[in-house]
């Protein structure tokens, strides 16, 4: 079956089973249910829809990693009980059901949760809830990534590395490290809370390289991580593509979000193509509905027309996502079926 047309192209990303395996819950509010929760927890922000999505949208173009993070304030404001959390995480869930993405990995730092007195533990509970509900509502797989902070305490990350390793029941998978690169440059302080959790049972990943260079994916590896969320910087460095392809550690990319973090000049500099030439393993994903302003689906697009990517290039980039998911063997061979059942019934 051809799909030469512009909008059978679209249709097409649209209707395709995607795997999403790097989504942030705080970038990702809904701007109806941010309104709602503002009025409701006397939270001052816009009192208009519009208002509201201009105020959760980054910037195109920030000046930095550090510039985009600023967007995540207002949200982490706002999600600070668990019934604005349990919302937050099951209008989320069913937004990507309804973008098509089959399997999710959602991820967030509880730590940034507790002002108004949750625990850690509790705030895994209310998104766990939410995503539950939402996942049983659509049919779609959900698994959680718990996130570790590097502005955080060695003791706060460790804490959080048990709590992860304790919510295993409720669908955490993974535990992950983010935050600004620029001011904590170092992810082996954390090494001890990464090591709790391998031990517990959960993947590791860590975020890297959105400021610093391929250095900071280098320094990644220190804490041997499955996958790496962006990376995509390793490009500018041959032996560390050789090295992260010769270990399999994928780089979950996300070119909308890296270009308003100004790590490329612009989006049709995103190196995946390249990365991808060298044998380094990647998964496509947008880091956040909201801040990036973009669905699964439009991210797919924008590869295939701006990055040149053609229509089997991105199915093999749904099926690499299937690969990479911190999902058990059995559901991973269930959703590469339906991919390959979905690509069956259109002939392809
Ligand atoms: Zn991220």
């Amino acid at each position: 079956m051809q799909y030469q047309r512009a909008e059978d192209a679209r249709r097409l990303l649209h209707e395709l089973p995607k795997p999403e395996l790097h989504l942030h819950l705080d970038g990702s509010l809904d701007a109806a249910l941010a309104l709602e929760l503002a009025a409701t927890r006397r939270v001052d922000a816009p009192r208009d829809w519009a208002g509201m999505r201009a105020a959760l949208v980054a910037p195109e173009r920030c000046l930095d990693q550090a510039d985009l993070l600023r967007a995540f304030d207002l949200p982490i404001a706002l999600l600070q009980d668990a019934e604005a959390l349990d919302m937050a995480a099951e209008t989320l869930v069913r937004a990507k059901a309804g973008d098509n993405v089959a399997y999710l990995e959602m991820r967030w730092g509880p730590h940034l949760h507790t002002a108004k007195g949750l625990s850690p533990t509790q705030v895994i509970r209310a998104v766990a809830a939410g995503a539950r509900r939402g996942a049983t509502a659509t049919g779609i797989e959900v698994r959680l990534i718990v996130t570790a902070l590097r502005s955080h305490s060695r003791d706060e990350n460790r804490a959080l590395a048990e709590a992860a390793v304790a919510a295993q029941d409720v669908g955490v998978v993974a535990f992950d490290l983010a935050g600004r690169e620029a001011a904590f440059p170092d992810p082996s302080t954390f090494r001890e809370a990464f090591e709790i959790a391998r031990a517990g049972g959960l993947a590791i990943t860590l975020h890297a390289g959105e400021w610093g260079g391929a250095a900071q994916v280098r320094r990644a590896l220190d804490v041997s991580p499955a996958r790496i969320a962006h990376g995509g910087v390793a490009v500018d460095d041959r032996a560390l593509c050789a090295d992260l392809a010769a270990r399999r550690v994928w780089l979950d990319l996300c070119p909308t979000s890296n270009t308003q973090a100004a790590i490329v000049s612009g989006y049709g500099d995103f190196p995946l193509a390249e990365l991808h030439r060298r044998g380094v393993p990647v998964t496509l994903n947008t880091d956040d509905l909201t801040v990036s302003d973009v669905t699964l689906s439009e991210e797919y697009l924008n590869v295939h027309r701006r990055l040149g990517l053609t229509l089997p290039d991105l199915i093999a980039l749904a099926r690499s996502g299937y690969d990479a998911a911190f999902a058990d063997q059995e559901t991973k061979v269930r959703l590469r079926n339906t991919l390959d059942a979905w690509l069956a019934q259109r002939g392809m």
